[in-house]
Parts: structure tokens; C-alpha cells; sequence
């Protein structure tokens, strides 16, 4: 078996800046220091994956700007192939992000050159994911791409690994490839099209059973600092998260999944794969940032071991 992790998803400038308070309507305010860091969903994953030790490709688009190089240079770093990442005519895609003191941070997500990773784009790459022993998928592309792909890797054998963020509801035609699902609670109960007042809404082994009676091949369901759960054919396993002071909980959800994804392609099992994740995670919640707070396979391993 390969041990390549391709990741097919979105690569976002995140533009950030702390004001004390939002703006309302009419209302123009002074904030601090713009900050751009690179971000989105996919190309967190790929930097994840490929510092967590896997050889790492990324299939993605970004515009032709200083925002695209931004986000090239931050996957190379990381030691991710960038040779499928496409430059094209939109701008590369932005996350604004107003800080606030409360913590509710509010978001304006522009896709821009995200829209542009098109089925007929993907088909173009798919020896990327049919050489690999892992393809990872998130939702901030189109869903049409994330079809395709999830149904061409399962048919040339590639393991194919589905993030549904953000959340939608997802058919047996997809769920039946997913091994395993990734989800935070929230998540959870929108993929299966159901809302918060479903009885289940906050019972997450019975939502993990329903996610797999759905058509999962298996099941993760992330807490934050409660940890995960992990369900199977077999049952449903616990596991807490590490103890560590959270600064900043910006992309450790995708950090958990390309450290997943890296452990899989390892021949990992489940269990070792989120034990794995969770250190690589719970490590990245101690700095700012996403991409900028992740370490590398080497101080995962040590965390692992100071706290075994
Ligand atoms: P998402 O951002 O997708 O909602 P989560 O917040 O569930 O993802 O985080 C994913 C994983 O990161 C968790 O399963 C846990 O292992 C780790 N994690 C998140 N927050 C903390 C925290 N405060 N302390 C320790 N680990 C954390």
C-alpha cells in the first residue's frame, strides 16, 4: 500500500482583524492590524497531513494574486505537493474574520477561486487520488466535485475520508464510502438532515449509530475539548481529549483530520488515528492560528509519549 494522502478541497486568505465590538448597520469602526494567514478548510488538512509525516498533494485553486501565494507557500513549508494547484482568474478565496473580546468571532467567507475546482478540473487529477491510499474531502468546494471524487476513488480502491464542513445533508450514495465520516456534533445532526430539536440532538452515540445506519462505513464524531467518538460496525468507543489550555481553537478540527488521515494511510487503525489526531490537535489549540499552530510528526510523537 501507498502512504500518499491527497486532499481535494478549498484554500482561503484569512484576513483578520480585532475590533472591540461588531459594526451595526451604517456603522464604520476602527479595528487593529490586518493579519492574513493562510486558511480553509482543505489546504488546513493538506498542511496537516503532509507535517504529520504523509506524502501529501493538494488539488485545489487559487486565484492569480499575493493572497494565492500566500497559500502555495504555506503547503510547500509544509512539504505538500502543490503541483495540482490550479491558478486561476478569480481571486483566491477569503475568510474575513472580525475578532471580538466575547470570543464570538463573526465570519464573511468569499469563495472566490474555490468555485472554480470544477468536476471537469478534478478529472483532470484524478491519477492524484487513485495512487493514493487516502483521499481526504471537505465541503467548501462544489458538491459536485466532492461526488465525483468520493465515487472515483472508491472505485480504483483509494480510502476515502469525508469532512462535512460545513454541514449538509448527505445521501447513501455518498455515506457509503465514508470510511471513516468526520463531524462535529453539530454537524452530526445536519448531515442526517435533522435539526436541534431532534431527540438525539446531544446523545452522540446515537447520532454516530444513525450517521452508520445512514450508510457510514465508520464514524467520528468530534467534541472539542470533550474529545471524540469513534463508531463501527463493532460499537462505539469514547475517547477523551487531552488536557491542555486552549488560545486559540482555530482549525484543530481540521488539524484532527489531516493528522487522521496521515495515521490511516499508515495502516493505523481508527482508534490509534484519533489518538494520533487528538495530540496533533490538542497541540495546535495552544497557538495561534490554524496552519501556523500546527507541529510537525516529530513533536506529535513526543506529546504522545509525555503523556501516555
Ligand atoms: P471542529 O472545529 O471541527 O468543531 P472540534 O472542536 O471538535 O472540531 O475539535 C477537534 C478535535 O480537536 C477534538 O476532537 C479534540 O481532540 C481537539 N480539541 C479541540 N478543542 C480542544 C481543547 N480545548 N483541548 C484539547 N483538545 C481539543
Amino acid at each position: 500500500m501507498t502512504q500518499r494522502v491527497t486532499v481535494v478541497g478549498s484554500a482561503n486568505a484569512d484576513l483578520v482583524v480585532a475590533v472591540d465590538r461588531r459594526p451595526s448597520g451604517g456603522e464604520t469602526l476602527m479595528g487593529g492590524e490586518l493579519s492574513i494567514i493562510p486558511g480553509g478548510k482543505g489546504a488546513n488538512q493538506a498542511v496537516a497531513a503532509g507535517l504529520a509525516g504523509a506524502v501529501t498533494s493538494f488539488v485545489g485553486c487559487v486565484g492569480n494574486d499575493g493572497n494565492g501565494e500566500i497559500l502555495r507557500a504555506s503547503l510547500t513549508r509544509a512539504g505538500v505537493s502543490t503541483r495540482s494547484l490550479h491558478a486561476t482568474q478569480s481571486p483566491t478565496g477569503t475568510a474575513i474574520i472580525f475578532l471580538t473580546p466575547d470570543g464570538e468571532n463573526s465570519i464573511v467567507v468569499s469563495p472566490g477561486a474555490n468555485h472554480d475546482l470544477t468536476r471537469a478540473l478534478a478529472e483532470r487529477e484524478c491519477a492524484t487520488w487513485r495512487e493514493a491510499a487516502a483521499v481526504v474531502l471537505s465541503l467548501e468546494i462544489p458538491l459536485e466535485t466532492v461526488r465525483f471524487v468520493i465515487a472515483d476513488a472508491a472505485e480504483h480502491g483509494t480510502r476515502v475520508i469525508v469532512n462535512a464542513a460545513p454541514a449538509t445533508s448527505l445521501g447513501r450514495d455518498v455515506l457509503e464510502h465514508c470510511d471513516p465520516l468526520i463531524v462535529n456534533e453539530h454537524e452530526a445532526l445536519e448531515v442526517l438532515g435533522a435539526t436541534g430539536d431532534d431527540p438525539d440532538a446531544s446523545d452522540y452515540p446515537a447520532l454516530a449509530t444513525r450517521l452508520l445506519a445512514a450508510g457510514a462505513r465508520s464514524v467520528i464524531v468530534t467534541l472539542g475539548a470533550e474529545g471524540a467518538l469513534i463508531a463501527t460496525g463493532a460499537g462505539c468507543e469514547a475517547m477523551p481529549a487531552f488536557s491542555v489550555r486552549a488560545t486559540d481553537t482555530t482549525g484543530a478540527g481540521d488539524a484532527f483530520v489531516g493528522a487522521v488521515a496521515a495515521e490511516l494511510s499508515r495502516g493505523a487503525d481508527l482508534s490509534e488515528a484519533v489518538r494520533f489526531a487528538q495530540a496533533m490537535s490538542a497541540l495546535s489549540v495552544q497557538r495561534l492560528g490554524a496552519q501556523t499552530s500546527y507541529e510537525n510528526e516529530q513533536a506529535v510523537r513526543a506529546f504522545l509519549a509525555e503523556n501516555a
